[in-house]
């Protein structure tokens, strides 16, 4: 007995509260009992129905036949099931999932019929629902990143299908940080979705407009031809959003930045597109916002290739793979050596021994070079004492850069190294400044290389003259030296205005009292030419190469001052030095013009008009018209400007002949060169002068 009563308990509580509606009838089909779910589903009461037939819920949407078919197989098979359409007591349609079952007794006959139904409209609601909050972004209502991947990889397909070009756009708000953070978050999500109703506008129907999160959004434009046509559509997009916003009362202005991947110019994938749209867009942030940039493979590649040989620079400089060479200085009037330069080379494992100019543009402006610049400087002070402890004190300079100079602490730095290596003078080490114009905070700079100083150690300006702002420099930082750069040095022999160069260079030294030394001395004769100017000491291929630090001692007790170097010291008797650049130059400039680089015809054919010409009237002639070395100079120059003007005239008729002919012309002006030398040291040794 208890036990039925319980069950009929249980049975009570599964009509109150099931979420189903439940309807019993009689056999005849007329109401008995429904449950509350009934009630709240069709909107009538259990009084309202009581000993009605269910029929009075019917809609007319089901034809007659659709009932006769529904009772034939609840009476044949004791069971209906399938969806129904009613009208709910307010008159509003109710689709329902409707099982039917009879009931039978103990002896197989219905007794009752029983219905179970439920909304069909209220779980298609609540999965759309789901389905909203899912792939969908609250706040604006845009899709969110699941739903974009899967139209990008559609767009994709289609893109491919139709053989036709797809943009993803990313997009970042410039300044939506200080609208968020001044008007308050909910000012904030009122610009959101003020933003994401102006790209809806603003696109085709055809493309997708997500929200990632943030103030970040893509677009889709899909079913583009060529790649210039997304740039009218980008920068609609960029003009519309940049017009003001009304958000709490306030007017505000936000732009945005915007980078473009192409597909299938820039990636294969929804993933790879997305990702490079996005390094994009940060380009477009670097390049000043409000703009967009497109994604760029090859700079892609680039920036790849260089985040590698970063790395291997790094291990190389783990696995020791450094090493120091080092080039003398000499006083080329004294004939000493003055010191030597430390320069750095790659001993790489695979392709050699490489230069600076290999590894160090790599690491320009990267805290590799500070690590590196520190390792040389550490290793030149070991190298430093060991050389002292084998009687050879010298003094080295070491290259730094401007990045390394300009680390807050390195006049720390520098002190503890100093304090590490108590034996090596400070003085003996003096710092090369390179790349100067990379030292973006003067003022700090100065403060860097004033505290160094106060150390010992000093400075030099290195490859002077090239950078733009050399002179400010000079005149702002306290250089003890001046190192004209490599460049002019070279070519003072043949290039007139590199010689002037050079000569202003050592002016502006002697006038403020500063060294100046020239680098890049590549032969002895230039080395005879930088005395004649007034500038003492030198580098150079002339002198010695950079050499490996065991090499070093040999070639100092070694070294001896080249002949040439002690006759240019005597006061000039002839405009010996002016009168070498001048020819080398014209030989030069009339090779150019032959050779159809240069256009200008050169004025070669008055030997009056040069500087020995005019120097042969004046004052040769009467001085040394006798000798007979003065006569073949003479001679010489005649022959040169003669054998140029005929040259420049052969060029018109046979120009293949004119050319080949040009060797002739050096081999006149070097022999030239060497008589008036010959001359210079005869006169300066007085052998006949009398
Ligand atoms: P730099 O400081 O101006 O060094 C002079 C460069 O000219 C050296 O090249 C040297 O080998 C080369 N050279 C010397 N004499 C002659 C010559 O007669 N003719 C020619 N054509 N070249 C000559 P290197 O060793 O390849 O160094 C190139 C640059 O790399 C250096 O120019 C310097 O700016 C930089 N560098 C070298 N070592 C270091 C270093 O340890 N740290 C830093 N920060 N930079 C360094
Ligand atoms: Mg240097
Ligand atoms: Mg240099």
């Amino acid at each position: 007995m208890t036990v039925n009563l319980d069950a009929q308990r249980l049975v009570t509580s599964l009509l109150t509260h099931t979420r189903e509606g439940i309807v019993i009838t009689d056999v005849e089909a007329n109401i008995v009992e429904v449950n509350n779910a009934f009630g709240e589903l069709t909107g009538y009461s259990r009084a309202e129905v009581i000993g009605r037939n269910p029929r009075f819920l019917q809609s007319g949407h089901h034809s007659p036949e659709f009932y006769v078919e529904l009772w034939k197989t609840l009476l044949e098979q004791g069971y209906w099931q399938g969806e129904l359409r009613n009208r709910r007591k307010d008159g509003r349609m109710l689709a329902e999932r409707m099982s039917l079952a009879a009931i039978t007794d103990a002896h197989g006959a219905t007794t009752h019929y029983l219905g179970i139904f439920s909304c069909i409209a209220a779980s298609e609601n609540n999965e759309r629902h789901l389905q909203q909050i899912a792939y969908h972004d609250a706040l604006t209502g845009l899709p969110n990143r699941l739903l974009l991947l899967d139209r990008l990889e559609n767009a994709v397909a289609r893109a491919d299908r139709q053989n036709s070009l797809l943009a993803a756009c990313y997009l970042d708000l410039d300044g939506f940080k200080p609208v968020n953070d001044l008007l308050g978050h909910a000012a904030g999500d009122q610009l959101l979705t003020m933003v994401a109703e102006r790209l809806h506008h603003c696109a085709r129907a055809s493309d997708t407009v997500a929200r990632l999160g943030g103030d970040e959004f893509v677009v889709l434009l899909s079913g583009l031809t060529r790649v210039e046509e997304c740039e009218p559509m980008i920068q609609r997009l960029l003009s519309v959003l940049a017009a003001p916003y009304r958000v709490s009362d306030q007017t505000c202005e936000v732009t945005a930045s915007i980078g473009v991947a192409l597909y299938p110019l820039d990636g294969s994938d929804a993933d790879t597109l997305l990702r490079h749209a996005d390094q994009a867009m940060y380009l477009a942030k670097q390049a000043g916002r409000n703009r967009h940039v497109l994604f760029d493979a090859e700079h892609d590649r680039q920036v790849r290739a260089h985040r590698q040989q970063l790395s291997r620079i790094e291990a190389a400089l783990i696995a020791h793979e450094f090493c120091l060479y080092f080039q003398p200085k000499v006083d080329l009037y004294q004939g000493v050596v003055i010191g030597a330069e430390a320069l750095v080379r790659w001993q790489h494992p695979e392709q050699g021994l490489l230069p600076p100019s290999a590894f160090l543009p790599v690491i320009e402006n990267h805290l590799l070079m500070v690590k590196l610049d520190h390792w040389v400087f550490a290793e030149t002070l070991n190298q430093m004492e060991r050389w002292q402890m084998q009687g050879l004190p010298l003094a080295i300079s070491i290259n730094i850069s401007a990045t390394t100079l300009q680390q807050t602490g390195f006049p720390d730095w520098l002190a503890e190294q100093l304090a590490e290596h108590p034996r090596i003078p400070p003085r003996f080490i003096e710092l090369e400044i390179v790349e100067t114009a990379a030292l973006d905070d003067l003022k700090h700079a100065l403060q860097a290389i004033e505290r160094c100083i106060q150390l010992g150690v000093s400075f030099a300006l290195d490859d002077f003259g090239t950078g733009y702002s050399s002179l400010a420099y000079f005149r702002r930082f306290p250089v003890r030296t001046l190192k004209i750069d490599q460049s002019f040095v070279r070519d003072m022999l043949v290039d007139t205005e590199d010689m002037a160069i050079v000569e202003s260079v050592v002016n502006l030294a002697q006038a403020f009292q500063r060294m100046v030394i020239a680098e890049g001395m590549e032969t002895a004769l230039h080395g005879a030419a930088l005395l004649r100017l007034g500038c003492h000491c030198a580098q150079g291929y002339g002198i010695a190469r950079p050499m490996p630090a065991e090499a070093l001692p040999d070639w100092v007790r070694a070294f001896k001052r080249h002949p040439l170097w002690s006759a240019s010291t005597e006061p000039e008797t002839l405009p010996l030095l002016r009168v070498e650049s001048e020819h080398r130059t014209l030989a030069r400039q009339v090779d150019d013009f032959l050779q159809g680089v240069f256009t200008h015809t050169p004025v070669v054919g008055d030997e009056r008009a040069c500087r020995l010409g005019r120097w042969c009237t004046l004052q040769g002639r009467s001085l040394y018209g006798r000798l007979s070395l003065f006569q073949s100079i003479e001679l010489l120059h005649h022959r040169f400007h003669a054998l140029a003007q005929e040259l420049i005239d052969l060029h018109e008729l046979d120009s293949k002949l004119s050319t080949k002919r040009i060797p002739e012309l050096y081999a006149v002006c070097d022999t030239l060169i060497e008589q008036l030398y010959r001359l210079q040291q005869e006169l300066s040794t007085n052998l006949i002068r009398s």
